[in-house]
């Protein structure tokens, strides 16, 4: 299977973050999954990568032109993939994927993880759609999505489908059972 993984550039404030990711990439790796990520070298989605590779995983990058500086792309990937934007880069990582996952992040991981959702929702890919909830990173957002479907703006159905992870056992089991949500505008 491939993961795509989304993640945020920084470390952010705790040490669990890092560990948490580092973690769940050896999970992936060890069991033989290939990572699909942005192709940086710092924060998280430095430490998710360097954490497969050195557990032997194969890990993909796909990073645009305009950031292969800015975000220090990771020369020591399996695969690279130098794209000319932003978009090309999301599409990219959407279709190369079999599910996607979101650990801890910043506006970019946010920007990511709610349009590939979107997509799922909409019926453009059946994809299953999931963060990694370390230390509860994601709860308040867990809750908006709640709050969202309990005020009428999206079924019960299509809030459920955005599934929080502890540990990447999780995700196989979600991805052995998965049925996507039947599109909207079934
Ligand atoms: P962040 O979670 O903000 O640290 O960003 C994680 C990744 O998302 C980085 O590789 C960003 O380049 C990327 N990204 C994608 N879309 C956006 C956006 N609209 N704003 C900021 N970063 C973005």
């Amino acid at each position: 299977m491939r993961v795509t993984v989304y993640a945020g550039s920084s470390p952010g404030v705790s040490s669990v973050y890092a560990e948490e990711a580092a973690a769940f990439a050896r999970e992936l790796a060890e069991g033989g999954h290939e990572i699909v990520y942005g192709g940086g070298s710092r924060g998280l989605m430095g430490v998710l990568a360097d954490a497969a590779l050195v557990a032997g995983g194969r890990v993909t990058g796909v990073i645009p032109r305009s950031l292969y500086e800015a975000e220090v792309a990771h020369l020591g990937l399996s695969e690279l993939h130098v794209v000319d934007t932003m978009h090309e880069r999301k599409d990219l990582m959407a279709r190369l994927g079999d599910c996607f996952v979101a650990l801890p992040g910043g506006l970019g991981t946010v920007e990511e993880l709610f349009e590939v959702w979107a997509w799922l929702i909409l019926g453009h890919h059946g994809k299953p759609v999931t963060v990694l909830n370390t230390d509860g990173y994601w709860d308040g957002l867990l809750d908006l999505v709640g709050g969202i479907a309990c005020a009428g703006f999206m079924r019960p159905d299509e809030s459920a489908s955005l599934v929080p992870l502890a540990k990447a056992a999780d995700l196989f089991a979600l991805c052995a059972a998965w049925q996507p949500p039947p599109p909207r505008w079934a």
